[in-house]
């Protein structure tokens, strides 16, 4: 069906990327997987292309567009299955509180470099005994004098090992009650002494994202590098998650489509008992169902789109997409798996990966637990 989400300008954007994806970065793809890690000079091309921060702002770098050009990449990026590079991380989820938060001394120190692909950014909200549970994070950041000191662990945070700019999630005020008053985003460069990279996890799935543990050891910085207003670290997060969590449901949609189109052309060409399993009446229900749902989910997502870039506020709804369209990713490559018989359980075939990579798609950005509990709490269900 033609989705009329996109105007022609997005499409010729979309051709543009493709063309750069195609050369920059899909052959590189399996090297990443490889090593864990994406490279930066894969990331400066791109920002000197315009694709980092398309809907950034003009004045500092930035392409002026609307979030549907980052939507395009995103899509892009998921077909490739180039989950190595973030940088719907980078552009759409860390660099909109860099524009919508930031100082003016702030936007012109950061953004340029993070448009340029120069600063990788990176968001430090998890910790080892707190993920759901934001409120509760327990790394500290101790006024003193004209500075901040940042002691505390994180865990799970991509780009922990590339990244050179940092938002903290830290407790400025350890008595607020309720306790998420007394959080703030402290801004913190790679760079500084105290700031420790720990671990790069190990993982199912996304095996060229870096994910990797952070400390904060006497990690001295200016109070100028509060992002935002002291104490208003949860309000921000609360206000920017329903981009994330829209991020999540445009890749994960995506990712259905590309896993499916990857299945269809398997079951055509897969032959048992004197001819192709695409004939047997269960493959073709089975295709036909999945491909339903994901017509149906597309559907609704390019509804939210044009609704988030219109500026409404969508966050039940868009807790239903991120939960449904992750949940679907998930039976969707689990029902692949099983059409490629044991073909797809050898990570020859990218199926075996797009199943493992979708497991992670319903735990981060908020579990899939968690919005649930936003939406009961939205109906009135407390
Ligand atoms: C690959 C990867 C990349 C990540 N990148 C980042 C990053 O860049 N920055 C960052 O800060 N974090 C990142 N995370 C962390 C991620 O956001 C957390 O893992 C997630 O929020 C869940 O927290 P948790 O792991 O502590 O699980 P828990 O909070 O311990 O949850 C465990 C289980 O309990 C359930 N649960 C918890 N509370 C409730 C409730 N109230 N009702 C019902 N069920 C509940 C959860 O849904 C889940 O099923 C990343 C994680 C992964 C795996």
């Amino acid at each position: 069906m033609r989705r009329d989400v996109f105007t022609e300008e997005h499409e010729l954007f979309r051709a543009q990327f493709r063309r750069f994806a195609e050369k920059e970065i899909e052959p590189k793809i399996a090297e990443w997987n490889e090593r864990g890690m994406s490279d930066r000079e894969t990331w400066r091309r791109a920002g000197e292309q315009g694709f980092l921060g398309a809907a950034a702002p003009v004045e500092y770098g930035g392409a002026g567009g609307d979030f549907l050009y980052d939507a395009i990449i995103m899509e892009e990026m998921s077909w490739i299955r180039a989950h190595a590079m973030m940088i719907s991380l980078h552009s759409d989820i860390i660099m909109p509180y860099l524009i919508t938060y930031g100082s003016e001394e702030q936007k012109r120190r950061y953004l340029p470099g993070a448009i340029s692909g120069d600063i990788l950014l990176g968001i430090a909200m998890t910790e080892p005994g707190t993920g759901s549970d934001l409120a509760n994070v327990q790394t500290k950041a101790r006024r003193d004098g004209d500075d901040y000191v940042l002691d505390g662990a994180k865990t799970f945070i991509s780009n922990g090992q590339i990244g050179d700019l940092f938002i903290v999630v830290a407790r400025t005020d350890p008595n607020a009650d309720p306790p998420h008053r007394g959080i703030s985003l402290i801004l913190v460069e790679a760079d500084t002494p105290g700031f420790v990279r720990g671990r790069k996890l190990d993982k199912l799935g996304l095996r060229g994202q870096d994910t990797s543990e952070l400390a904060f050891d006497n990690c001295r910085v200016p109070v100028s590098n509060v992002l935002g207003q002291q104490g208003q670290g949860f309000k921000m997060l609360m206000e920017k998650l329903q981009q994330e969590r829209l991020c999540i449901a445009v890749a994960s949609i995506a990712s259905c489509r590309r896993a499916l189109h990857d299945t269809i052309e398997y079951v055509r060409e897969r032959r048992a008992f004197g001819q192709p399993i695409a004939r047997f009446q269960n493959t073709q229900f089975k295709l036909a169902e999945l491909a339903t749902e994901v017509e149906i989910g597309q559907a609704f997502i390019d509804k939210l789109l044009a609704a988030h870039v219109r500026g409404d506020e969508l966050v039940t709804e868009v807790s239903m997409a991120k939960w449904w369209s992750t949940d679907l990713q998930k039976r969707l490559t689990s029902e692949c798996v099983q059409l490629h018989g044991g073909y797809g359980f050898m990570l020859e075939y990218p199926i075996a990966m797009d199943y493992a990579d979708a497991a992670v798609q319903s735990i981060y950005a908020g579990t899939n637990e968690i919005m649930k509990v936003i939406i009961a709490r939205r109906l009135g269900l407390e």
